[in-house]
């Protein structure tokens, strides 16, 4: 347990959690969720513990929609307090399978962020095929010129994929398939068109009936591209062509963008112009901000945490007076 832990816990021992859930009461929490997964194993966060923070959630907070949260505060209506706000990005299948069935028990609305050629089955979520490809590969050395670096896959499989991941988030977007498809040459593998089982996306069937149940649908672009690194035609082909097939598919309008990856060097007033342009009137980041309403084409959010703890820091306020200081 870390000072800062041993803190947290001691605060909220003696009630502290109550007094800083009171001086956050003005101050949405909008929350970024992944992958919930049902195995012991595996990317995101388990289902068991999804449900206790929904839970907790449910009990505790007004759970309000992201489009209702907006309309308020558009109208200069006095938002919820303690309001909190529940997203997802990528559009996998877990959700439908794992997350779904709990956000319908409890009837709290969600956002979900579908990336349309992933949902399409046009393509799969390149961090995907890095590590597919690293678990897949029977090599025992990697040499990537770009980094000037040798991994040892035996032993380096993670930190391989963080480097060239990380790599990948930096090079213009016309660069990076062609670096994949390299990639896979040296690693020996042979990359599946669609997402094998495990990387799997919702299927718009899916998709079309959980809108009907109450689920919100936002783009998250068609190949979840860093919007900064895309030439102008093909940054307007990833906001207009995922919109229109939304509204297409479910035949309600999209007012909503999520950046891919959505981090502030992801992020430039070029992209959110182009973003107002193709009719979103809104668009989420992926990092935390005093007042995430503020920049409605860069909306705070604090990404969710597989820790009860840590969970609870950030709905309670206590990452809310970290923010502030
Ligand atoms: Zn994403």
């Amino acid at each position: 347990m870390t000072v800062k832990n041993i803190a947290y816990a001691i605060g909220k021992a003696l009630g502290g959690v109550k007094v800083l859930k009171y001086l956050a009461r003005n101050h949405p929490r909008i929350l970024m969720y992944h992958r919930i997964r049902a195995t012991a194993e595996g990317d995101g966060i388990h289902v068991d513990v999804f449900r206790q923070q929904m839970e907790i959630l449910a009990r505790d907070f007004n759970v309000v929609s992201l489009e209702e949260l907006l309309h308020l505060a558009n109208n200069n209506q006095p938002l919820p307090q303690h309001a909190v706000v529940i997203t997802f990005d990528d559009g996998y299948e877990d959700f439908y399978l794992n997350a779904f069935p709990v956000l319908q028990a409890l009837s709290l609305p969600t956002t979900v962020f579908v990336t349309t050629g992933f949902v399409s089955n046009e393509t799969w979520l390149w961090p995907d095929k890095i590590k597919y490809m690293l678990s897949e590969s029977q090599i025992g050395t990697l040499f990537v010129p770009e980094l000037n670096t040798t991994f040892t896959l035996k032993t380096d499989k993670l930190r391989a994929w963080h480097s060239i991941a990380d790599y990948c988030l930096t090079i213009p977007n016309k660069q990076k398939n062609p670096f994949i498809n390299d990639l896979a040459i040296k690693l020996s593998v042979t990359l599946p068109f669609s997402a094998p089982d495990m990387y799997k996306a919702l299927s718009w069937d899916q998709v079309k009936e959980m809108s009907a149940n109450g689920i919100d649908i936002g783009s998250h672009s068609v190949t979840h591209p860093v919007m900064t690194k895309l030439e102008l035609t093909d940054l307007r082909d990833e906001l207009e062509n995922s919109k229109r097939i939304i509204e297409q598919m479910l035949n309600k309008p999209v007012t909503g963008f999520c950046f891919p990856n959505g981090l502030s060097e992801d992020i430039n007033e070029e992209v959110q112009g182009e973003i107002n342009r193709a009719g979103y009137q809104y668009a989420l980041a992926a990092f935390p901000t005093l007042n995430p309403l503020a920049e409605r084409l860069a909306i705070g959010r604090y990404p969710a945490h597989p820790d009860i703890s840590e969970f609870e820091k950030i709905v309670y306020g206590f990452r809310l007076q970290r923010l502030s200081n």
